[in-house]
């Protein structure tokens, strides 16, 4: 069920969907999506879709991670990376080998911690992760050249949109539980940002506060 046959369905799959980028899909050919799912689910780990994680959250579906990944990606490398929403660590084990640097943030402690394990059983040092409610960005850090949110809020936070360095790119899901755009965001200069609609998406919503 775990198998490099399973995993290279997927790929092909993916590759029917009309993702293109090689990095991107030779990267989740080479990732264990089964080691961030609990051993129940495991098996259905390889199949095109989210799957709980606990805490009312999800690993997302391997084509979102993978339309989100390349389309990031898209106008050329990005040395520094934000994150919102680290959940099992599944995207940022994707995004990680691709960037320079990756911050990622998550507002649930246990879920983080595991995170942070398989982060590293993978060998992945470039990710620094936080425990924070990630809806104001990691300020500290900003500038990034690229900003990835795996959670909805209602509207674009205006802090994400203002962490971007000039040319840099936000991807994030946004509205409400049953009609959600996924919106591709780029400052084109100081204070000028345009704004595209990819898709129809299905995201956790994006939630204030921690939790321990
Ligand atoms: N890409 C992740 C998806 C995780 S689901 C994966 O593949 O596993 C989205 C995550 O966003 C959840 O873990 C949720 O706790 C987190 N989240 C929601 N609101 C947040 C916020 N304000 N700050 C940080 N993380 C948040």
């Amino acid at each position: 069920m775990t198998s490099q046959r399973t995993r290279d369905r997927l790929i092909n799959r993916l590759r029917e969907q009309g993702i293109n980028s090689e990095d991107v899909l030779s990267v989740m050919r080479e990732t264990p999506r089964h080691i961030f799912i609990d051993e129940a689910l495991a098996h259905r780990a390889y199949e095109d879709t989210a799957l709980p994680i606990g805490y009312n959250q999800t690993i997302s579906q391997p084509f979102i991670v993978a339309r989100m990944t390349e389309t990031l990606l898209a106008a050329g490398p990005l040395k520094k990376v934000l994150e919102v929403g680290t959940g099992s660590g599944y995207q940022t084990s994707i995004l990680a080998p691709l960037v320079g640097e990756l911050y990622s943030v998550e507002r649930i402690r246990p879920l983080q911690e595991k995170a942070r394990n398989r982060l590293r059983m993978l060998g992945i040092k470039n990710v620094n992760l936080k425990h924070t409610d990630g809806g104001m960005g990691w300020a500290a850090k900003a500038p990034f050249d690229g900003i990835l949110a795996a959670c909805a809020p209602e509207d674009v936070p205006e802090e994400l949109m203002q962490q971007l360095a000039v040319g840099g790119r936000l991807i994030i899901p946004v509205g409400g539980s049953d009609n959600q755009e996924l919106k591709l965001v780029v400052r084109e200069s100081e204070n000028e940002f345009s704004t595209q609609v990819l898709e129809c998406v299905k995201f956790v919503p994006l939630l204030s506060g921690t939790i321990r």
